[in-house]
């Protein structure tokens, strides 16, 4: 998944325009011991690679044969990769906290979009990639006259916002279960179904909402957790949690990509049967 990970970084940064005005909330959860534990676990073993990759090429490249330096070179390029990903997701989280992140808002079917970034994830072959995962889509068309589902939103930031909650769902359910992803019309009167922690002004909801919802069957969160999770360096603390690669900045980022479409992001789970993250966005 490492090169489509990259396309998506890279097509974020140093976009030109105006940065966003909106003021994005911060959390004032400071880097504890742990985190920086996962932070360095995931520097290092990628450069751990490398290093131990390259050194094998120079001692040996006069006896290796083309297909063994090209594999070594494909395990060099990889742990590149993945290092790349962790220093640009950094990069991305503070440039979300400086308000430094451009927000171009366009009118966008985000049906095809949705088809568009489970392809590009899909065609990413990676080991552990989600190739093989059976994605079942279920988009509802705005009116019977149209198939499109028009909203107006930033394409880049949107396509990220899909591909961290994809990531997750695949990271976090067994390989076997498929994952739902649904776009339907959002009913006020569903707002019960809203935890209380979401604030929001009540006009919210009296506007067309569209909403997104992608649901795994996987390990579940606990609901003491829900909330928290995002927030910076939040993982829950379960065992198989602690088996994923991961540093807590995925939600976060989801969270500051739907503030800037002026929205709302949550989770329902049950421990041990799945999860469904919910996003609303205003579909005028
Ligand atoms: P990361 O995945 O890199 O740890 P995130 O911010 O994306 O960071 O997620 C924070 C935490 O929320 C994860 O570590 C995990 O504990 C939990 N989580 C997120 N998505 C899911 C999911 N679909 N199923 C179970 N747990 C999840």
């Amino acid at each position: 998944m490492c090169a489509q990970k990259d396309m998506l970084m890279n097509e974020m940064h140093k976009r030109p325009g105006q940065p966003a005005t909106e003021q994005l909330s911060r959390d004032t959860t400071f880097m504890n011991a742990e985190w920086l534990a996962s932070l360095s676990h995931e520097l290092r073993n990628p450069l751990a690679a490398i290093k131990g990759y390259t050194t094998l090429l120079l001692r040996h490249h006069g006896q290796l044969s083309s297909e063994e330096q090209y594999e070594l070179l494909q395990s060099i390029a990889s742990g590149s990769d993945q290092l790349a990903y962790v220093i640009n997701m950094l990069q991305e989280v503070a440039d979300f906290e400086a308000n430094l992140v451009v927000f171009h808002p366009l009118s966008i079917d985000i049906n095809q979009l949705i088809h568009d970034v489970v392809m590009d994830m899909q065609r990413d072959n990676q080991p552990k990639g989600i190739a093989q995962r059976a994605i079942q889509i279920s988009l509802t068309p705005l009116t019977n006259q149209s198939e499109k589902w028009l909203i107006s939103a930033d394409q880049i930031l949107l396509r990220r916002l899909l591909f961290y909650l994809l990531e997750n769902a695949h990271k976090f359910s067994p390989e076997q279960n498929p994952i739902n992803i649904t776009t339907m019309r959002f009913s006020p009167a569903a707002s019960n179904t809203l935890p209380e922690y979401l604030r929001y002004d009540p006009a919210f909801l009296q506007q067309p909402l569209l909403e997104l919802r992608i649901q795994d069957k996987g390990i579940g969160i606990p609901a003491e957790d829900l909330e928290s999770i995002f927030e910076r360096f939040q993982r829950v603390n379960l065992t198989l949690t602690r088996e994923v690669n991961g540093l807590g900045l995925g939600l976060t980022l989801c969270k500051y990509i739907v503030a800037l479409h002026h929205g709302l992001i949550w989770a329902e789970s049950t421990l041990g049967t799945g999860s469904t993250f919910h996003v609303l966005l205003p579909a005028n």
